[in-house]
């Protein structure tokens, strides 16, 4: 593909689970067309993607540059804590106002447009935009260019989502059950699958008319991105462009460098660990810590589990859990963080377990618990990984499946249970623990999922066959050289030839 000089602009949601597929997409357009690619955002966010691409692996190529711009953000007229730039830590009760913050970042992002165009002579051959920035269409449209809308998650996912965003009141009186607008009638949703920003919005709170207007706006982009791929998502990607009548280009997975192309699989995790450009470092456990723990587990073993970037579960969850697994005897890596109700950022207190439990698991090595953060897509890379128990976000089941890992889905919010339904029902990598925050889990239940998904020769073995397809399907997709390219990057390389015909013919393409 041509590299004269074009410039495309990305604007990722300031949350960890949107800024990395972002980073991954702008460094794939980077890889196949060499144009110029910025990435705006707050200060903060901009300094962990720096840090991102930083963190570079002895056996990766070298990073092609990519340019961050910080964009000034203020919180304060939105009831925010000073200094709020990214939702994660945020209390739920707080979300909402963060959201409703997002918005004022138009009028930089306008004076960013300007400034490349009054540079450059001419606008950006695009901006692609968060779905939660809705307003970048009519931004992108005013300085000549077009909007992409970015999905960062999955066909299915983002289906359901903008389908139940769009068709308020979701508070279902007469039956537990109910069909979504987009899906066909036989696919039944039920209630306990609704967050309860969806359970409690109405169309006339501020959730709702954000939700709405946001995603409505996005709707009329010039087109919509989503970080999946034709093979594993064919049903839904139909449904999807059905739906919200738009051109849908599926160009994921978007994964860090060298996952997609480790060492070939075996069983589950890559037979031997990748070395990975890190998600930007958090303070958490080392790498190695992590490594020499499970170097010394059989293969297909251990369970992980972590609830992504976002999310906790409450004191009592989080006990019921602890008690399961010890009683399990399966070993495992646990991501803990304060449960709900306690500062995130707090230290994490022994009281929060079973008494003794550190130290009997420790003991024991059964297990290894990890405070805040972990390498998860190292971890989930080894040979003695068996099954993964997530909260289903669209980032950690790529990673999963991308090592032929299984899952075990404990969906908690945003798309969650949509994918956790489609893990389930359409592709049979997944058994649902449960759902939701209410969730009454009993240990027992706890210790018989992961006694059913880590027994061998049990379901589990069947799930992690149908898992190391789809990591091939995946494979498959972002293949870039021979006689085959992948799906996924025959869609970027179709949408950038769009865009540059249509900017070559001199049409307006806004
Ligand atoms: N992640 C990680 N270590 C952790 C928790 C999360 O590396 O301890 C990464 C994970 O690999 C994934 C992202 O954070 O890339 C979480 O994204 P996801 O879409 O799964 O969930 P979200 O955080 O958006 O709810």
């Amino acid at each position: 593909m041509g590299s004269d000089s074009q410039h495309i602009v990305m604007l990722p949601f300031m949350a960890h689970g949107h800024l990395i597929p972002f980073l991954a997409l702008a460094r794939q357009i980077r890889r196949r067309t060499g144009f110029t690619v910025t990435i705006a955002n707050t200060p903060f966010n901009i300094q962990h993607l720096r840090s991102t691409m930083n963190s570079s692996s002895s056996s990766s190529p070298p990073e092609p540059s990519i340019c961050l711009v910080e964009l000034p953000f203020s919180v304060s007229d939105h009831g925010l804590p000073a200094n709020t730039e990214n939702s994660e830590n945020l209390p739920l009760d707080l979300i909402g106002k963060f959201f409703a913050a997002s918005t004022s970042l138009r009028n930089p992002v306008h004076g960013l447009l300007s400034d490349i165009v009054a540079k450059e002579g001419k606008p950006p051959l695009c901006v692609i935009s968060d779905i939660f920035f809705g307003w970048a269409d009519e931004v992108a449209k005013s300085v000549g260019t077009v909007n992409l809308s970015f999905s960062t998650g999955g066909a299915y996912g983002s289906l359901a989502y903008i389908s139940l965003w769009l068709n308020l009141p979701q508070r279902k009186a007469d039956s537990d059950e109910f069909h979504v607008p987009g899906f066909p009638d036989s696919y039944r949703f039920h209630i306990t699958q609704l967050h309860q920003f969806l359970r409690n919005a109405d169309g006339t709170d501020s959730w709702s008319k954000f939700m709405q207007t946001q995603i409505s706006l996005s709707l009329q982009s010039f087109g919509f991105l989503c970080n999946t791929t034709e093979e594993i998502e064919p049903l839904a990607l139909e449904l999807l462009r059905k739906y919200i009548k738009l051109p849908v280009w599926s160009i994921g997975p978007l994964l860090p460098p060298d996952v997609l192309n480790g060492s070939s699989l075996s069983g589950s995790g890559s037979g031997s660990s990748i070395t990975i450009q890190r998600a930007g470092k958090k303070p958490g456990i080392s790498t190695e810590r992590c490594l020499e723990w499970l170097d010394l587990q059989s293969p297909v073993s251990v369970l992980y589990i972590s609830f992504g970037s976002q999310n906790c579960i409450t004191l009592s969850q989080m006990i019921e859990m602890a008690i399961g697994l010890e009683e399990s005897t399966k070993p495992f890596i646990w991501v803990i963080r304060p449960p709900v109700g306690f500062d995130r950022k707090a230290e994490f207190k022994a009281q929060w377990l079973p008494e003794g439990f550190e130290e009997r698991i420790n003991s024991r090595k059964q297990g290894l618990l990890v405070r805040n953060w972990a390498p998860q897509l190292e971890i989930l890379s080894h040979k003695s990984i068996g099954a993964f128990l997530s909260h289903c976000g669209w980032n950690s089941v790529l990673e999963s499946l991308s090592q032929g890992v299984p899952i075990i889905g404990w969906p908690l919010a945003a798309e969650q249970a949509y994918n956790s339904k489609m893990l389930v029902e359409e592709m049979g990598v997944s058994v649902e623990l449960t759902r939701g925050l209410q969730s009454t889990i009993t240990w027992k239940e706890v210790k018989e999922v992961v006694d059913l998904v880590m027994e061998p020769k049990g379901k589990g073995d069947h799930m992690r066959k149908k898992a190391l397809e789809i990591s091939m399907l995946m494979r498959k997709s972002v293949k870039e050289e021979g006689e085959e390219i992948g799906s996924s990057v025959k869609a970027l390389d179709d949408l950038v030839n769009i865009l540059l015909s249509k900017r070559q013919e001199n049409k307006p393409i806004a």
